[in-house]
């Protein structure tokens, strides 16, 4: 299109020219120019008026017809209507769609605005969340899911963890919540009804826990008939062969030991009986078994503690925790290693850490380390006498106490596994010392992965 400055002033122009040349003519220059002037003036007001009312009023329309430049104009604003008509009819059916397919959505999806009000959510939100389609928008999430967990969980500003709980609508719904923050604030909640899924999970939690019940009763029978076997005077083949099948029957206890012990850690997420734990006495046993378990190996063992602070939490659960870190160092070690246990407090908690000076572990194993039967060297561990559930075990001990566990290896250099515990599970020591030696017997019965390992690595 021509610039309609250009066009306008062009004409403008012509039509005074035109009109001063007639009045020459005619001997009335100045009034012909004037009256010229005044015609182009209404013409431009009228045309302006009918742009105005147009705009105003019939925008939905096409623009009215126009000459000279505002026939220009008037084109180019029919142009750009329609490319604007058809880019709103395409979003508009972007818009119906996403509509569409997020209601299709078994899982409800909700938009938060950053005030914390609830903007916009789909079909599935009515159904696993309650919210009423009216009556509900607007209003602030946490008006509406009061959980305080939920609340604990929406004001975090990390979000990396989802967040399992029962159904505002339905206690029989269990909800998985994921928080995913977008734009300047706002938020997306995902639900999704994990029901089935926990379903599921229990009845694998039951299975092994009943199978390795089930096993126990006959693997007691068969360790009793060979231990008797051993004591009688029989050929050498025949007691090699009964030693090498005590051995494996005793890993299998061991075995079953360790699975009945994550599945009752499975059970429940959180400890219901926390007790003051005398942390130093507890790691004293700790120290004396892993010397006692490493003496062939002529490591050098250490132990650090702050005597001044004690731990909550459940002491046969954190025994067995801690020893499988500090016999995991004794056992993967090669000889004559430095092997450091050390608990202390700061500002951020309770850590308790078991660093050794062994082969380290590459670091694409490191986050694989505390799956179920997962080992870095197959042949190794297994010879080591190890389960392959320790590392699990320390996990889900750890997540029962609120804590967590790191670890820090590098090849050739060593590892480092540290547990950190909040600074409400530490408490203040108390006075009085335990009895270690009988207090000693009393964890290494109760804890039956952890003191087993280390007959067992003994034996
Ligand atoms: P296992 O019963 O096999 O020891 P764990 O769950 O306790 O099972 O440990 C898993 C794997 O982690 C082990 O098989 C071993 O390869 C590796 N590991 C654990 N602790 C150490 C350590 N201190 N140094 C080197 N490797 C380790």
């Amino acid at each position: 299109m021509q610039n309609p400055r250009h066009s306008m002033l062009g004409n403008l122009l012509v039509v005074l020219i035109s009109a001063v040349v007639v009045g020459f003519i005619l001997g009335y220059p100045g009034w012909l120019g004037l009256l010229a002037l005044s015609g182009w003036c209404a013409i431009e007001i009228h045309q302006f008026s009918r742009l105005v009312h147009w705009l105003q009023n019939e925008t939905d329309k096409e623009p009215p017809e126009g000459t000279a430049h505002w026939g220009d104009l008037f084109d180019e604003l029919s142009r750009y209507q329609k490319r604007h008509r058809s880019r709103e009819s395409y979003l508009r059916g972007v818009i119906t769609r996403f509509q569409q397919s997020s209601a299709a959505l078994s899982d409800a999806v909700v938009i938060i605005d950053r005030d914390n009000n609830l903007e916009w959510w789909n079909r599935s939100a009515d159904r696993l969340l309650g919210l009423r389609a009216v009556s509900d928008r607007g209003k602030p999430v946490m008006n509406l899911l009061r959980d305080p967990r939920f609340i604990r969980y929406f004001k975090k500003s990390n979000y990396s963890d989802p967040l399992d709980l029962p159904s505002p609508v339905n206690n029989d719904l269990q909800i998985q919540y994921q928080i995913s923050e977008f734009g300047e604030g706002d938020r997306l909640l995902v639900a999704r009804d994990i029901t089935r899924l926990l379903q599921l999970e229990q009845t694998r939690q039951d299975f092994v826990a009943n199978a390795s019940h089930e096993l126990r009763t006959p693997l007691t029978v068969i360790r009793g008939y060979l231990e008797t076997y051993l004591e009688q005077e029989l050929p050498r083949p025949l007691m090699r062969g009964l030693e090498q099948m005590q051995q494996q029957s005793r890993r299998m206890e061991n075995l079953v030991s360790d699975l009945l012990l994550l599945s009752r850690l499975e059970a429940s997420h959180q400890i219901s009986d926390e007790q003051p734990i005398q942390i130093h006495g507890m790691l004293q046993h700790i120290f004396q078994d892993g010397q006692a378990l490493g003496r062939d190996k002529g490591h050098n063992l250490s132990l650090e503690t702050d005597k001044e602070h004690d731990l909550l939490g459940q002491e046969i659960e954190l025994y067995s925790a801690f020893s499988n870190l500090a016999f995991n160092a004794v056992r993967y070690c090669p000889a004559e290693g430095e092997i450091k246990l050390r608990w202390w407090v700061d500002d951020e908690g309770g850590h308790f850490s078991v660093r050794d000076n062994g082969t380290g572990i590459e670091s694409i194993h490191l986050p694989r380390l505390t799956e179920r039967f997962y080992r870095v060297d197959e042949s190794r561990s297994s010879s080591s006498g190890g389960t392959g559930l320790g590392l699990a075990i320390v996990k889900h001990v750890l997540a029962r106490h609120g804590a967590t566990l790191t670890i820090k290896s590098k090849v050739g250099k060593g590892s480092t596994f540290s547990c950190h515990f909040p600074l409400d599970m530490v408490s203040k020591a108390q006075q009085t010392e335990p009895d270690e030696d009988e207090d000693s017997n009393d964890l290494a019965d109760d804890a039956s992965g952890p003191a087993d390992k280390q007959s067992k690595a003994t034996g």
